[in-house]
């Protein structure tokens, strides 16, 4: 007999970004269903987390469930890259990032999410949804038998390997990490260690369980259709060549060899009007940013923004869906331009084509207009004729809202308001301002005449602001 569930929004997956959605929309007063197909704890790849993890961690409350948690906190780096010598790149003292198990990791996230009041369904395996009279029908299979559950949206956080998720676009080159935790070595504990090799990368770190995790990133051609013993034989032969890893091979490998899928990639599609995919279901970031985790749980709490609105005021739908494809965009390109920056670095030294493919994603990229600073100029000042008042959508108070916006091509995304000011009033105050003097003071009338200042300095280096004729 199958069992029928009947809940607001189903969400297929408890990892990161499934887990911060459900606790962000239970929060808002929604009916949430979790859909889980493991038992946790469980093993997941991706136990790095750069300083900036804490900000997300304070937004869903479990600052002091995960400092406790008994992870390892890093605050060395070390990193060799285009060059002869090893950088220090810790991050300042007195912020740390950390190593964590993502097995107790997940787990104290989806802990959050049931706190907050979603159902969680755990160890239960959502099937291929499909559409019903009012949204979705979702089959589940758990131990105890098969539920249906009915939900009027559908989000799918299944990471990576979803099975909702048909069509995939690869954005970059084929990468794959071989990974493998090394016992008895001279490396943990000890910093986090990222090096540039010939034709690949390293990566290790310290694990909370004592092991030392050992990953080269190498073009995923170099390991299809080859037999397991020649990929073992291929990892530790390239980690003899690392200056920052070798000394792993002096101590053992546990458990083999194992081989991850790496390569960047986006759905085709990441947003409905009744289905939202978020985490690795909608895109994933190459590796050597370590803020997969970051950027999952990010984009499920926007999302967790977008589908409030959707339910709750269908008037602005189309508006929430527009913020999250943008912001879903801005966050691949920031990191797709980070990362080939630094593949750049590299191929400026070599011929070898792993690096200039990675480094040609730069170009790929939507590259920011070069800004010559102008001189500043007396007189009245008047908005640039590239400048376009239109809405743009913005979240204000839990909710995806429309507001005035400037558009003007040296901007990568327009403002709905600068530094606080909104764009309206940006407007009628050049109105009523006769020089940019003027203006500085009236942008800032209630704060520091330094804050107006530089307002009028990031217009006029723009060319937002121009000097009326
Ligand atoms: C080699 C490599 C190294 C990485 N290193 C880092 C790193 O150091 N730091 C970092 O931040 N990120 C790293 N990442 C990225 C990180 O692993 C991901 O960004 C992160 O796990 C994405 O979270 P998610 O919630 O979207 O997906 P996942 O964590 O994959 O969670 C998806 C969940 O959905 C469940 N699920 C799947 N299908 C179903 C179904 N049909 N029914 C029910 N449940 C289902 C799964 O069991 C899983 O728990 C790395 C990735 C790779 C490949």
């Amino acid at each position: 007999m199958t069992r029928v569930i009947t809940a607001e929004v189903c969400v297929i997956g408890g990892g990161p970004a499934g887990a911060a959605f459900a606790a962000r929309l239970a929060r808002l007063g929604h009916d949430v269903v979790v859909v889980e197909r493991t038992a946790f704890p469980r093993p997941h790849i991706g136990e790095a987390m750069a300083p900036s993890i804490w900000t997300v961690l304070d937004l869903l409350g479990i600052r002091d469930a995960i400092a406790q948690a008994g992870f390892v906190r890093v605050e060395k780096s070390v990193l060799r890259w285009a060059g002869d010598t090893d950088e220090d790149v810790s991050p300042p003292p007195g912020r740390f990032g950390l190593m964590v198990d993502r097995g107790r990791f997940d787990a104290i996230l989806l802990d959050a999410a049931r706190k907050a009041g979603a159902r969680i369904l755990q160890p239960a395996r959502a099937k291929a949804p499909r559409a019903g009279a009012e949204g979705w029908l979702v089959p589940v299979e758990t131990g105890e038998g098969s539920i249906l559950i009915e939900a009027r949206f559908l989000v799918d956080a299944a990471g990576r390997y979803s099975n909702i998720r048909k069509t995939d676009q690869p954005t970059d080159p084929r990468t794959v990490a071989l990974s493998g935790n090394w016992r008895d070595t001279s490396l943990g504990p000890g910093p986090n260690r990222v090096e540039a090799g010939t034709t690949c990368w390293y990566w290790g770190a310290p694990r909370p369980d004592g092991a030392f995790c050992a990953m080269v990133f190498v073009d995923a051609d170099q390991c299809h259709g080859r037999r397991r013993g020649d990929i073992e034989a291929d990892y530790r032969a390239r980690l003899s060549e690392s200056l920052l890893l070798r000394d792993c091979l002096r101590g053992r490998l546990e458990g083999g060899v194992r081989f991850h899928e790496a390569t960047p990639h986006q759905s085709a599609v990441c947003v409905t009007e009744n289905l939202i995919r978020i985490g690795e279901a909608s895109f994933s970031l190459d590796p050597l940013s370590s803020q997969g985790v970051q950027a999952a749980m990010n984009s499920g709490l926007q999302a967790a923004i977008v589908v409030h609105t959707m339910l709750t005021r269908p008037v602005d739908a189309r508006a929430a869906m527009i913020f999250y494809r943008n912001a879903r965009k801005d966050t691949v390109e920031r990191h797709r331009a980070a990362a080939a920056r630094h593949y750049a670095a590299v191929a400026g030294m070599t011929s070898a084509r792993f690096w200039h493919e990675r480094a040609a994603m730069a170009q790929a990229s939507a590259a920011p207009m070069p800004l010559r600073v102008p001189p500043m100029f007396a007189g009245r000042a008047r908005l640039s004729h590239d400048v376009r008042i239109a809405d743009v959508p913005i979240i204000e108070r839990d909710r995806v809202t429309l507001r005035k916006g400037l558009h003007h091509p040296a901007l990568a995304r327009p403002f709905a308001y600068l530094d606080g000011v909104a764009v309206e009033t940006l407007l009628e105050r050049m109105a009523q301002s006769d020089s940019l003097e003027a203006l500085g003071h009236q942008l800032a009338r209630d704060t520091s005449r330094e804050r107006g200042q530089r307002m009028v300095s990031w217009l006029v280096e723009r060319r937002i602001l121009v000097a009326s004729e």
